[in-house]
């Protein structure tokens, strides 16, 4: 067998850029799986079915969480949202990097779960400028806008906990700084313990 593929946890500020971010650094569909995950907000234009998320019914999500089918779930800004469960544990079995891109609550449970996962936090540059990129952004009213904003001073109070923190200042940086999270990841002592011995076989 293969061996398992690395877990990627990244949560940002809705309007942090992440989006952006995510699909330069991980731009090898043939290594990576990215989990597409359920929500039950309505699709914004340009928001593709099955794409951008599986977007289904309050009661769908439900019952996808009682047959155990939800890997993790939260409620954010009066939504829910959740990540497949199978396709996850499919991807990792068969070797491919697969990557969450969840909120905070739902990235703690991930955690106590799976603790070898690695967990990357996208700061914005400041709260000013995350409000100024959420408004120019127009998908949300003012009123969602500044939910939006209040949620995000909740999570980025919980950006203690991950592995690495980014700032998306600038995207070129923030790309270049997530591609060395990534070689640092894959240095990592306990993903590496066995080439230790390997390399005193013949001592
Ligand atoms: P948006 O509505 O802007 O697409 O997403 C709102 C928030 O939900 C973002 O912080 C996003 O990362 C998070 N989110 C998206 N999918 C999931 C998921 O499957 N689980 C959890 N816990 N959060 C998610």
């Amino acid at each position: 067998m293969s061996e398992r593929g690395m877990l990627y946890v990244i949560s940002a500020p809705s309007g942090c850029g992440k989006g952006t971010i995510l699909s330069q650094v991980f731009n090898q569909p043939d290594k990576v799986f990215y989990s597409v995950s359920l929500t039950t907000r309505a699709p914004r234009e340009n928001e593709v079915d099955g794409v951008h998320y599986h977007f289904v019914t309050k009661e769908q999500f439900e019952q996808m969480n009682a047959n155990g089918d939800v890997l993790e779930s939260a409620e954010y800004c009066g939504n829910f949202y959740g990540t497949p469960r199978i396709p996850v544990e499919e991807n990792l079995a068969a070797g491919k990097d697969v990557v969450l891109e969840i909120e905070t609550k739902g990235a703690d449970q991930v955690r106590a779960m799976m603790p070898e996962a690695v967990f990357i936090f996208i700061l914005p540059p400041s709260v000013a400028e995350l409000r100024r990129r959420l408004l120019k952004r127009g998908t949300e009213n003012a009123t969602q806008v500044e939910m939006r904003v209040a949620q995000a001073v909740e999570e980025i109070k919980n950006a203690g906990k991950y592995d690495y923190i980014l700032v998306n200042d600038e995207l070129e940086k923030a790309v270049d700084d997530f591609k060395t999270v990534i070689r640092a990841a894959r240095l990592e002592k306990r993903k590496n313990i066995d080439l230790i011995d390997e390399v005193l076989k013949d001592a």
